[in-house]
């Protein structure tokens, strides 16, 4: 027998969340699959959306290159852009849109080989978010640069959010008004919600949206109302039993003290497989379907859950760490961290790809 771990995705519910994507925005969508379209393979993603997407974002060149590689056609924007010249020419070489977000790149396109033709430019605006894209008194005179060489045939005006996934910040509001500004009347298709943008604010959907988390099935707005399909169920099972006293410690630092007998499930999943070692004692599992919690420090190849209430439930238990019955969300809270960096740190476990999970 195979050690149990897995990450089973669910193609069904990739297809689905990106229906409902489509949907919300009504504009044409990029499925993003950076990081390996956020654990889940981007690959094999890709080809599941082959038919319905407009197009993929990834975050670099060889992650695009990858894709391509794959057989993959279908318009594919490099979030990035080129780190170098040669870069750009791979990147042209392959039919690929590359994002602009700062002056080097221009330069890259202005001194690039005459030979490079019908560029599709991604002009990047920093609405406020500060961290890359030309500032709004800029962008007039970045935008004139590009439309005057031969090399860019297309550009389209885009910008990114910092707080989308926060309802009642003013500041998302603040962005579109200073996007809108900076780009008013220059010509071109205009890009700006990521999943927090399509699922909560509508008035943020323009031509594109770029949309990562939300095909995942994690919701980026937590307490929205939850259309959304989880695309990965983590699973392994219980593989050993202990039965502790009270008084007794487990595991790692002995940060877990028994304060009843406490029978103790050892678990085929621990941080190297990506399962976030800063989650505490009392992050949910289910075990059989049923609901349960860690207990002590994960470790590199194992966990320990609590046993004590389901008594119909060890050694074979089925466990999921993540997914339909645990959201990843919550996971995330235990640990102090985000999903999408729960989702892109998996790895080491097989990535096991259904179109109906079978519930566990
Ligand atoms: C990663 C990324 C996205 C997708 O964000 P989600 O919150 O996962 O939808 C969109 N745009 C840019 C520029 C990104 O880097």
């Amino acid at each position: 027998m195979n050690r149990p771990a897995r990450a089973l995705i669910d193609l069904s519910a990739l297809r689905h969340n990106h229906a409902l994507a489509r949907r919300h925005h009504g504009g044409r969508v990029l499925a993003v699959l950076k990081a390996n379209a956020y654990g889940h393979g981007a690959v094999r993603c890709a080809q599941t959306l082959a038919d319905e997407a407009d197009g993929f974002a990834v975050a670099f060149l060889d992650e695009a290159l990858a894709l391509r590689d794959a057989g993959i056609r279908a318009p594919t924007l490099v979030l990035e852009g080129a780190f170098s010249i040669r870069e750009l020419e791979a990147a042209h070489a392959h039919g690929l849109w590359v994002v602009v977000h700062h002056d080097d790149q221009i330069r890259m396109i202005e001194q690039a080989p005459v030979g490079l033709r019908d560029l599709h430019v991604w002009l990047k605006v920093d609405s406020g978010m500060r961290r890359a894209g030309f500032l709004p008194k800029t962008v007039r005179s970045a935008y004139a640069r590009l439309a005057a060489s031969a090399k860019v045939s297309r550009i389209t005006l885009m910008s990114h959010f910092a707080s989308a996934d926060e309802p009642d910040a003013p500041m998302t509001r603040e962005q579109l008004a200073t996007f809108d500004a900076a780009t008013a009347g220059l010509p071109g298709e205009r890009s700006f919600s990521n999943s927090a943008g399509v699922l909560a604010w509508p008035e943020a959907n323009r031509d594109w949206a770029r949309t990562g988390i939300l095909l995942y099935g994690a919701h980026p707005v937590p307490g929205l109302a939850d259309e959304l399909r989880p695309a990965m169920h983590l699973q392994s099972e219980v593989f050993a039993e202990r039965m502790l006293d009270p008084g007794d410690v487990l595991g790692y630092g002995a940060t877990f003290k028994a304060e009843r007998r406490t029978r103790v499930g050892l678990v085929a999943m621990g941080y190297a497989d990506g399962y976030p070692r800063a989650a505490a004692t009392g992050t949910p599992v289910t075990v059989g379907g049923r609901p349960a919690r860690t207990l002590g420090r994960v470790s590199m190849d194992m966990m320990t859950i609590d046993l004590s209430d389901l008594p119909g439930e060890g050694i074979g238990s089925p466990v999921e760490l993540w997914g339909a019955q645990v959201p990843v969300n919550a996971v995330a809270q235990h640990a102090g961290t985000i999903a999408y960096e729960l989702l892109c740190n998996v790895k080491r476990v097989p990535l096991i790809y259904t179109d109906s999970p079978s519930p566990i």
